[in-house]
C-alpha cells in the first residue's frame, strides 16, 4: 500500500510492503494453521502477543483490543470515567483521542501544545483544570514522548489519573523508561500505517494493574464473566484481537526496534540537511526523549507552495494534523482559543518516512525542500526559527 498520491511517486510518504516482505516466509505457515485451525478470536497466538507487548513495553499486562480507539475508550472505561468527568487531550492529535473520550460519556477539554515539541506540557495542562477533571491523556505525537516525568509529577499533585496515547510512538522512551509504562493505562493502536502494524486493525491497552487488565477485558468482550460466560456483569462491547493479527504483529516485533533505528537515522539525515534551510523549523526533540519517528513533521511557512512544488517532483507528503481537534466541527461548541496550535496547524508538512526508506530518496526530498523554499515568493518571511518556549495555555 503506498499512501501519499494518487500518480505514481518517486518518493511515497509511506510504503507498507518492504516491511511485510522482511518477515519470514514461515508467517505463511502460521497463517495457513490458524485458518485451519478456525481459532480465529483470541486463543494462543493473542495470549502470546499479549504476553511479549507486555515485555516489551515493561509491563505486567497488555490486553489486546479492536484498535486504538477502542483501547482509549476501554481504559477510560475501565478507569471508572464517564458521564460528567473532564479529560484533558492536547488539541494538537488525532480525532480518535478526543473522540474516545466522548464515547466513553466523558467531556475532552482540550489544552494547547509547545510551540518547539508540539506536545502538551503540564502547564498547557494546567490551564484547563477544572474540579470536574478526572483524568489527563498524554499523546506521544508523531512518535515523540511527553515530558513524562513532569506529566507524573502533575498528576500526583493534581490527584489526575494518568493515561497515554501511544498509538504512534510504540519503543519510543522518555528518560529511558519507555512510553505505555508510565500512565495507569496506556494504549497503543496497530492500524497498518504505524510503527509496529497488523494487516488490519488492531490495538492494545498496557497496565501493571490487575484489576484494571481484567476490567478491560471483560468490557471488550461484553462485559462477560471470566468464570461465567453466560454471565454478564456490566455493559461491555466487541473489542477483541484475533489471532491473525496477533501472529502477524507477533512476527514484525522482533524487527520493531531495528525499524526505529532505521527511522532514527532517516530523521537525523533529514534534520542535518534541513536544520539551516530559511523557511523551515524542525520539532524539537529534548535530550531525555528517545523518539519512535512515526511521521517526519516540519514546520514551513509557505507549506502550500511547497507541497506543491514537492508533489510536482513525485513527493508524498501530508499534514498531520491540518485542523486542531477543538476547531472541528465534532467537537462545535468548544469555543477556546488555543493559539499555538492553531498557528502551528498551517504550517505543519509531513515528509516521506519509513524504515526501508532509501537515504538517496531522503536527499531527493531535501533538494526539492531547498529548492521549494528559495523561491522568490518566500523572501521577506517571518523570522521563523524563535519559538516561544512554552506553548501554556495562560487564560
Ligand atoms: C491511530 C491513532 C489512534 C487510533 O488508533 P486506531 O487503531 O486507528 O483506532 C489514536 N490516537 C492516535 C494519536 C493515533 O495516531
Amino acid at each position: 500500500m503506498v499512501v501519499g498520491s494518487s500518480v505514481p511517486t518517486a518518493v511515497p510518504l509511506i510504503d507498507l510492503a518492504p516491511a511485510m516482505s522482511e518477515l519470514p516466509e514461515e508467517i505463511l505457515d502460521v497463517c495457513r494453521d490458524i485458518l485451519r485451525s478456525g481459532d480465529f478470536i483470541g486463543g494462543s497466538f493473542v495470549e502470546h502477543f499479549e504476553a511479549n507487548w507486555a515485555a516489551y513495553c515493561g509491563r505486567r499486562y497488555a490486553v489486546g483490543v479492536a484498535n486504538g480507539s477502542d483501547a482509549i475508550e476501554l481504559a477510560l472505561r475501565g478507569l471508572g470515567i464517564g458521564r460528567g468527568d473532564e479529560v484533558i487531550v492536547p488539541t494538537n492529535t488525532f480525532i480518535a483521542t478526543a473522540e474516545a473520550v466522548s464515547r466513553a460519556g466523558a467531556v475532552p477539554v482540550f489544552c494547547d501544545v509547545d510551540d518547539a515539541t508540539l506536545l502538551m506540557t503540564p502547564r498547557s495542562a494546567a490551564g484547563v483544570l477544572t474540579p470536574r477533571t478526572v483524568a489527563v491523556i498524554a499523546v506521544h505525537l508523531y512518535g515523540q514522548p511527553c515530558d513524562m516525568e513532569a506529566l507524573t509529577a502533575f498528576a500526583n499533585s493534581t490527584g489526575l489519573m494518568l493515561i497515554e496515547d501511544a498509538a504512534q510512538a510504540h519503543g519510543a522512551s522518555w528518560q529511558a523508561r519507555k512510553v505505555g509504562s508510565w500512565g495507569v493505562a496506556s494504549c497503543f493502536s496497530f492500524y497498518p500505517t504505524k510503527n509496529l502494524g497488523a494487516a488490519g486493525d488492531a490495538g492494545a491497552v498496557t497496565t501493571d494493574d490487575p484489576w484494571l487488565a481484567s476490567r478491560i477485558r471483560a468490557l471488550g468482550n461484553h462485559g462477560r464473566s471470566i468464570s461465567d460466560g453466560n454471565r454478564h456483569e456490566m455493559l461491555g462491547c466487541n473489542s477483541r484481537l484475533d489471532a491473525l493479527q496477533a501472529a502477524i504483529l507477533s512476527a514484525k516485533l522482533p524487527h520493531l526496534d531495528r525499524w526505529t533505528q532505521q527511522r532514527e537515522s532517516l530523521v537525523q539525515l533529514y534534520r542535518s540537511r534541513l536544520k539551516d534551510l530559511p523557511g523551515v523549523l524542525l520539532v524539537s526533540e529534548p535530550p531525555p526523549a528517545s523518539c519512535a519517528h512515526h511521521l517526519n513533521v516540519v514546520r514551513i511557512c509557505d507549506r502550500e507552495r511547497v507541497a506543491q512544488v514537492l508533489a510536482r517532483r513525485g513527493i508524498g507528503t501530508a499534514i498531520h494534523y491540518p485542523v486542531p481537534c477543538h476547531l472541528q466541527p465534532a467537537f462545535a461548541g468548544s469555543s477556546v482559543s488555543l493559539p499555538v496550535a492553531e498557528s502551528a496547524a498551517g504550517e505543519l508538512l509531513t515528509l516521506p518516512l519509513f524504515p526501508q526508506l532509501e537515504e538517496a530518496r531522503v536527499h531527493d526530498v531535501c533538494d526539492a525542500l531547498a529548492d521549494a523554499v528559495s523561491a522568490p515568493s518566500l523572501v521577506g518571511q517571518r523570522d521563523h526559527r524563535t519559538p516561544t518556549t512554552d506553548g501554556g495555555h495562560a487564560a
